[in-house]
């Protein structure tokens, strides 16, 4: 029989994470290639969690969200980044931040508009374009001299065109770990001003950028951002909650609208009883975000340690749940091939960066692995991978 998946779609099989958690399962491995923590999220939120189920929020929520989870991220976007929002007509929860990314390219591209994003990328945006009919612009990012990654201005100025509709940027950036400095994303808004393009954000990981000399800028905060860019994030990263899929997307009513008129049709609503809990979380004192970032930040410095052991390159995290490691000094060429040897090997999992490029070759020697794990597991993975 031929395949009864449309056209478009065939490039997409299973996703790395699915092939590579089922993987880990299956070897009995270490997992240190999904992004997921091993350790729940704060108490009080799960306590509200619980409540909630208990007492009836249970049915369907209004469109746009819970007005008490609406409330919690106006109260969070002034908070942590100075933005003024509108809980009535700024702010829709979705489906995790997948559905908000999603939503927003549905609602937003016509097929054949042109998207520009920074490769690798997180896997739903290659598919979300497809789904849309828009075509793809990917700038690649690549390690500097130091390991930082950095983009091409020449590169970026090359991508847009009169077909451009909008930016899709992610930082801090999945999988690099690259935090995008306030002077990069300076060139990137006056690109979305000179373009009068859109910027759609994925700043999932806006708690999780460790150096303090470069923090976590939301491009919406620079001039004449504010008014194009909708800004998506998610409560499973920052609350350690990723199976709970509540994510948000906030900015200008109008983006807000077109994302939210895709949702309606997509889930409607989603997550009754895990949104007040939500609103829960997101209001915890400001010790909550420092211990998150602290904790993660040392997680990463430990798995870090432990891989430059083992013998890998190791290229610097600036942020998020993840570093990347060059395997060509242990001997690996292909990310794919020694992925997929490394559970046999030493009974460990990462991912293959290469996945996520639209040029293979940029990442073919890079490996992704996911530090937001127990230091136990970091110690006995790195143990492991000593053993190589
Ligand atoms: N964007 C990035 C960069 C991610 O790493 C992830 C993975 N969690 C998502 C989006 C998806 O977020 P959610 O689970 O809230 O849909
Ligand atoms: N965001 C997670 C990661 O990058 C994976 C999420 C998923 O499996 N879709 O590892």
């Amino acid at each position: 029989m031929t395949d009864p998946l449309v056209e478009r779609m065939r490039p997409f099989g299973t996703t790395i994470f699915s092939e590579m958690s089922a993987l880990a399962v299956r070897t009995g491995s270490i997992n240190l290639g999904q992004g997921f923590p091993d350790t729940d999220g704060p108490p009080e939120m799960l306590a509200a969690a619980a409540e909630a189920l208990r007492s009836g929020a249970n049915q369907y929520t209004p469109l746009p969200g819970i007005p008490a989870l609406r409330a919690a991220i106006v109260a969070h976007e002034q908070r942590f980044w100075g933005l003024t929002v509108d809980p009535d007509t700024e702010v829709v929860v979705t489906a995790g931040a997948t559905e908000a990314i999603a939503a927003a390219i549905l609602g937003l591209c016509e097929a054949g508009d042109e998207v520009v994003c920074f490769e690798p990328y997180y896997d739903s945006y290659a598919a979300s374009i497809t789904l849309a009919g828009a075509v793809r612009r990917p700038v690649t990012l690549r390690p500097g001299p130091d390991g930082r990654y950095l983009f091409d201005e020449a590169e970026l100025r090359a991508a847009f065109g009169p077909r451009t509709r909008l930016v899709l940027l992610n930082s801090p950036h999945n999988p690099t770990g690259k935090v995008f400095t306030r002077d990069e994303l300076t060139l990137i808004a006056s690109l979305c001003t000179q373009h009068d393009v859109y910027a759609v954000t994925d700043e999932v990981y806006e708690h999780l950028a460790f150096t303090d000399a470069e923090p976590h800028v939301p491009i919406s905060t620079l001039p004449g951002m504010r008014e194009r860019t909708l800004r998506i994030s998610s409560a499973g990263k920052t609350f350690s909650c990723t199976g709970w899929k509540i994510g948000w997307a906030t900015g200008p009513a109008a983006l807000v609208s077109a994302a939210q008129r895709v949702k309606q049709f997509l889930t409607f609503v989603n997550g009754s009883p895990l949104q007040p809990a939500v609103a829960v979380a997101l209001g915890l004192p400001d010790e909550y975000y420092a211990d998150f970032r602290s904790g993660l930040q040392s997680r990463r410095d430990r798995l870090t340690a432990g891989l430059v052991e083992a013998g890998f390159r190791v290229l610097p995290s600036e942020g998020t749940y993840f570093v990347t490691a060059d395997i060509t000094p242990v001997g690996g060429t292909d990310g794919v091939d020694f992925c997929r040897e490394l559970p046999e090997r030493c009974g460990v999992v990462a991912v293959p960066t290469q996945v996520f490029y639209d040029h293979k070759d940029e990442g073919r020697h890079l490996i992704r692995f996911a530090f937001c794990k127990r230091e136990e597991v970091i110690d006995e993975a790195a143990k492991r991978l000593a053993g190589l």
